[in-house]
This record gives C-alpha cells, sequence and structure tokens, in this order.
C-alpha cells in the first residue's frame, strides 16, 4: 500500500507537500518520494525510508524544491514518483495499488517496441508501467481510461505536469483519495487527517474511477466512470489513521462503534477494558462506553524511539522491537481481569508471544481477547495489505482441525455453525486467551455505516460483499 499527496498552491507549495505527505508515513515503510514543478522543469527526490523516517530524510530537500505545484508518496514496494518526457510533455507519476496482470501487459508493450527498466530486484516498476499505458492515448485523461481498461487490479495515481495534478482514484474504489480546498491552495490526499493542520477543508471524495485535475483554488471533474464502489473495510478498522474519514465516515468514530458492538452482546464480567495500542484504542474506547467497564491502559507504548516509519534489517531484531514497545504497568495489571480489544488477529503470534504474556506475566487474572473484525480468512488482492493465506490463524486453525487445507471453507464462515465456534476455540486457545470473542460482519458493517454492497469485505467472506 502506498500514500499519495498532491497540492497546488498559490505560493510556493514545498511546505505544504513536505507536511501533507509526511502525515501518510503510516501507510508505507520502504520509499518516500516528493516531485514539484519547477518553472518549465520537475525536480524529484526519492529515498529508501526504511531506516529512518521520512522528515529527517526530506528536509533538506525540501529547501531546494520550490515551485507551485508537487506530489509525494510514501511507498512499501516502489522507489517513485517517475519522472517521463513523452508526446504528452514533461509529467512525474506516483501509484497507489496492485496490477494482476503485470506481466501480459509489459510483454505486450515490449512487442509494440516499448521497453522497461528493470529493477535490481529483476521486477518492473508498475508505475512505470501505468505511465507506458497512460502514454499510449493522447491526452492524458483519455490515457488514464486506457490504462484502467488495460489493467486487472487496482491503481490509484497522482500525475503531475505544467497544467496542474491530476488524481485518479481505482475504478473499483478500493482505496481513497479526497480533495480538500484552503485559502490559497488545493490538496488531493489518501488521508485526510493531512487536511485540518494545512489550513484544508476536505470538500469531495473521489468517486471510483474518477479523474480530477487541481488547480490553485478549485478543482474540475474529468472522467467518472461510475462503477460500483468496493471501499475497502479494512480501511477503518487498521490501516487508516483515526483522524481521517473515507466516503465522509471518520476512522474513530467507526472504531468507536465497532467496540460499542462488540460490548453489546458481550457478557463477560472484567475490571478494565483496554486497546492493544494504537489501533486497538477506539475499539476499547466504545466497549468501555457500552458496557461501563472503565477504559485503562495497562499497556503503554514507547513512542519515543519506536516510531512506525522504522523497518528493523533482521527478523531478530523486528520482534524485539515488537516486544520492545509496549511496556506493562504492572501496578494497574496484577490480579486484574482485563478485556482488550484488538483490531484484528491476523498471524496471532505477537498476540500470544508479546501482549498476552506480558499481561499474564504482570499478573493478569484474565484476558478476555474481542477483535474489531470477523476472523480473517482470505488475503487481499489489491495489495491493501500483504499477508499470505497461510500466515493466517484462521486458515492454520482449519487445516489444524480438519488435517488438510480445505478449498471449500463456507461452514466456517457461519458464525453459527460448530465448525466457526470450534475454529475460534483453536484460535483462543493458541493465543492463550481465557476468552475469545469475535464480531459479525453485519456488526461490523453496521459500525462502518455504508451500505454493504459499497464495501470490499473480500479478507471475510471471501466475496467482494
Ligand atoms: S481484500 Fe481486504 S484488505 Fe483488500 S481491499 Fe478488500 S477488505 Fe481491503
Amino acid at each position: 500500500m502506498s500514500g499519495l499527496f498532491g497540492v497546488v498552491c498559490r505560493g510556493d507549495c514545498s511546505s505544504s507537500l513536505f507536511l501533507g505527505t509526511d502525515y501518510h508515513s503510516h501507510l508505507g515503510t520502504q520509499y518516500g518520494g516528493l516531485a514539484v514543478y519547477s518553472g518549465d522543469s520537475i525536480k524529484k527526490k526519492i529515498h529508501d525510508i526504511s531506516r529512518s523516517q521520512f522528515k529527517s530524510k526530506f528536509f533538506d530537500d525540501i529547501q531546494l524544491m520550490k515551485g507551485n505545484s508537487g506530489i509525494g508518496v510514501i511507498s512499501n514496494k516502489y522507489a517513485q514518483p517517475l519522472v517521463f518526457q513523452s508526446q504528452l510533455g514533461s509529467f512525474a507519476i506516483c501509484t497507489d495499488g496492485l496490477i494482476e496482470n503485470e506481466d501480459e501487459l509489459i510483454a505486450e508493450l515490449i512487442s509494440d517496441g516499448i521497453f522497461f527498466n528493470e529493477l535490481s530486484n529483476g521486477s518492473t516498476n508498475a508505475t512505470e508501467l501505468v505511465a507506458r499505458l497512460i502514454c499510449q492515448k493522447d491526452s492524458i485523461v483519455e490515457g488514464i481510461a486506457y490504462m484502467f481498461k488495460k489493467i486487472e487490479g487496482s491503481i490509484s495515481l497522482l500525475l503531475l505536469n505544467k497544467e496542474g495534478v491530476y488524481a485518479a482514484r481505482d475504478r473499483h474504489g478500493h482505496s481513497s483519495l479526497v480533495v480538500g480546498i484552503g485559502e490559497d491552495k488545493c490538496a488531493v490526499a489518501s488521508e485526510s487527517c493531512s487536511f485540518p493542520n494545512l489550513g484544508l477543508d476536505s470538500v469531495k471524495f473521489l468517486g471510483p474511477g474518477e479523474v480530477v485535475l487541481l488547480k490553485s483554488d478549485s478543482f474540475e471533474s474529468l472522467k467518472s466512470n461510475g462503477e460500483l464502489n468496493r471501499v475497502c473495510a479494512f480501511l477503518w478498522i487498521y490501516t487508516g489513521f483515526p483522524a481521517s474519514s473515507y466516503e465522509g465516515k471518520n476512522v474513530e468514530f467507526v472504531r468507536e462503534r465497532c467496540g460499542m458492538a462488540i460490548a453489546e452482546k458481550d457478557d463477560v464480567e472484567a475490571d478494565m477494558v483496554a486497546g492493544v495500542p494504537d489501533s486497538g484504542t477506539a475499539h476499547a474506547v466504545g466497549y468501555a462506553m457500552t458496557s461501563g467497564i472503565p477504559y485503562r491502559r495497562p499497556l503503554v507504548k514507547y513512542t519515543p524511539g519506536y516510531g512506525r516509519s522504522y523497518i528493523p534489517p533482521s527478523q531478530e531484531i523486528r520482534d524485539q522491537v515488537a516486544f520492545m514497545k509496549l511496556i506493562p504497568s504492572v501496578d494497574l495489571i496484577r490480579d486484574k481481569r482485563i478485556v482488550l480489544c484488538e483490531d484484528s488477529i491476523v498471524r496471532g503470534t505477537q498476540l500470544r508471544n508479546y501482549t498476552l504474556k506480558k499481561l499474564f506475566d504482570a499478573g493478569a487474572k484474565e484476558v478476555h481477547v474481542r477483535p474489531a473484525c470477523p476472523p480473517l480468512l482470505f488475503p487481499c488482492k489489491f495489495n491493501i495489505s500483504t499477508r499470505t493465506r497461510d500466515e493466517l490463524i484462521a486458515r492454520r486453525a482449519i487445516k489444524s482441525l480438519e488435517g488438510r487445507d480445505l478449498e471449500d471453507i463456507s461452514e466456517y464462515l457461519d458464525p453459527s455453525s460448530e465448525k466457526y465456534g470450534k475454529m475460534v476455540e483453536w484460535i483462543r486457545e493458541d493465543i492463550g486467551a481465557t476468552s475469545l470473542r469475535y464480531i459479525s460482519v453485519e456488526d461490523m458493517v453496521e459500525a462502518i455505516g455504508l451500505p454493504r454492497n459499497e464495501l470490499c469485505l473480500y479478507c471475510w467472506t471471501g466475496r467482494f460483499h
């Protein structure tokens, strides 16, 4: 997944671009990149941010990147933005998403005489492929429409040229793009939380497949193909930042409502409700509001030394960082019964080895785990999350219960079935919780507050809805 930010200002855009892009640091940990339209040329800078934060890497560069318009990206996979000279003029481009038929499209373009830069890992940069597809047509908008038609998967993009910043949301609407307007600037972002501190108000969530062109004080909608929206439900549960909204629905509110929905159907007796920091916090606040059980913080994250934009080089050190950054408040925990809200359980290893272990080692009497989404059973097809099927604890539970991998797992999707109950009990035992209870798909959808057919629920149902 990547975070995109673009801005066009009446004056110099460099400060807004730098700060707005930085507010997407939670969406990627590998590369950061900025491009500014300066005079009649494009200045670009890309850094590896896997071992340091975006801010420290770009602070000096941005002083030299003056101009009225720019785009920025925080990316997990590819170095970008890329700059092209083409029959459509000079442009910089950055993308977010996944192209499933990448090999096929590259072969097709190569047979037409187009070549690609190979990366050191032997693959091609998906942003280069997107740019080369756009350049097959006579205008940017026609090129984007052609690219959407050709790719299988989902791509959103920002494109910077002398006209301003073009923004296009993927045609299935899996990820979000929102336009914000301020006194002297117009911006577009993956995360609306990047707007308030820059004096911008959210004015429009782009529709699926919609293309807009940003100018300094306005924007123009150039194309909307009106395909059914399938916005990723996981954005609200885990991926998104609490102060952001997607489709007008605030993340913090949704997480609170998930917690409330779990509490409404729960009968556990406990001394406190806690969230696994940070993404479990709002779920826990909601649970506490409805249950009347006090919200407390038995685990505190040591944020000064463990920022999220830091990937330690080895698994051993990564595990150590994960362990060290959560500190238990032992006096708060001893002899207490705790309801622990977590955004989701993916592999279960961190929950078992670090979180629950810490609570029990500190003397917790009981720990009742309440994830804010149903069991994850299918890996994401759209690059929003990178987990694989075999990593998922719910799949491991099914494999262990059945003695083999099952293709048809429909019985495990029904919370009223015996098989679902056995799967949850297997997971409870594996992570070492006193009890485990998941929210239902229906309650999660209600907490988000959008019609079910406008959400992607593939992670939990194996279907889009
Ligand atoms: S498969 Fe899951 S993570 Fe991927 S877009 Fe759908 S809901 Fe989001």
